[in-house]
């Protein structure tokens, strides 16, 4: 209700003065007809950026910072699912069954989210293999910062955040090999858990990327 109907003695006395100082009627506080149009534009910007009218993705589509779809950062059943127009109108879901019988990507095809993420594991835990056992100060120093570096540049863009959130809870323990085989190893831990996979353990480390397994099958 305009703020010139509401019913109060002193507010009408009020707005008696106002005329009679201007020579106007006092004005509703009501929002001007621009200010309207202003208002309903950035409403139906909103509806928009909430998927009000934003087109359509299949479940489990994660869009990078441009607004596009990332596809390193997406499942490649997702990717072929918008690929070949089947949509919801939710994201970071599970992919639609008729996508799961594609669930890998031609091995000459841009990386998905899943195969990303296998080889740079296999990076990443081949580099904590190879480290020193007695690391100079210089490569611990290096370590450090190739790991912060990574955070900021892993392609896929949601991955690297939460990689980053962990690793502010977790400092790199870089002083040995085993110490930073173990800390690789709790960082991937840290992923499967939140993607529901089941933990490695982690006493396993140097057999699974290092020596091979003590039952010979890789020598
Ligand atoms: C930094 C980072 C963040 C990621 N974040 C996400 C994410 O947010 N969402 C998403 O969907 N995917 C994410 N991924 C990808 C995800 O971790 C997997 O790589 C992907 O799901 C494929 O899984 P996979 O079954 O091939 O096995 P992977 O998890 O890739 O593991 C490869 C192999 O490593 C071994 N292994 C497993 N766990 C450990 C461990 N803890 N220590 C040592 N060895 C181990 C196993 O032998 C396994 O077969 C991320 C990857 C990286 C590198």
């Amino acid at each position: 209700m305009p703020v010139t109907q509401i019913e109060f003695p002193i507010l009408q006395s009020f707005f008696c003065v106002v005329e009679g100082v201007t020579g106007m009627p006092p004005q509703p506080l009501d929002a001007s007809p621009e200010q309207v149009e202003r208002q309903q534009q950035r409403e139906r910007q909103d509806e928009q950026s909430v998927g009000g009218s934003k087109p359509k993705m299949p479940k489990g589509v994660v869009l990078g910072p441009d607004g596009k779809p990332c596809r390193s950062c997406t499942s490649f059943a997702s990717w072929a699912a918008m690929s070949k127009g089947e949509t919801s109108n939710t994201t970071m879901s599970k992919p639609p069954a008729t996508a799961i019988a594609a669930a890998e990507p031609p091995s000459d095809c841009p990386p998905d989210v899943d195969r990303l993420g296998n080889h740079t594991w296999t990076f990443l835990h081949t580099l904590t293999a190879n480290y020193p056992t007695n690391p100079t100060p210089t490569q611990q120093s290096d370590t450090r910062s190739f790991i912060s570096l990574f955070g900021k540049m892993y392609p896929c863009w949601s991955c690297a955040d939460d990689f980053r959130s962990w690793k502010a809870e977790n400092a790199p323990r870089v002083s040995s090999r085993e110490e930073f085989g173990r800390w690789m190893c709790e960082a991937h831990n840290a992923v499967n858990v939140k993607l529901g996979k089941d933990e490695f353990d982690c006493g396993k480390w140097e057999e699974r990327w290092r020596t091979g397994w003590k039952d010979g099958r890789c020598d």
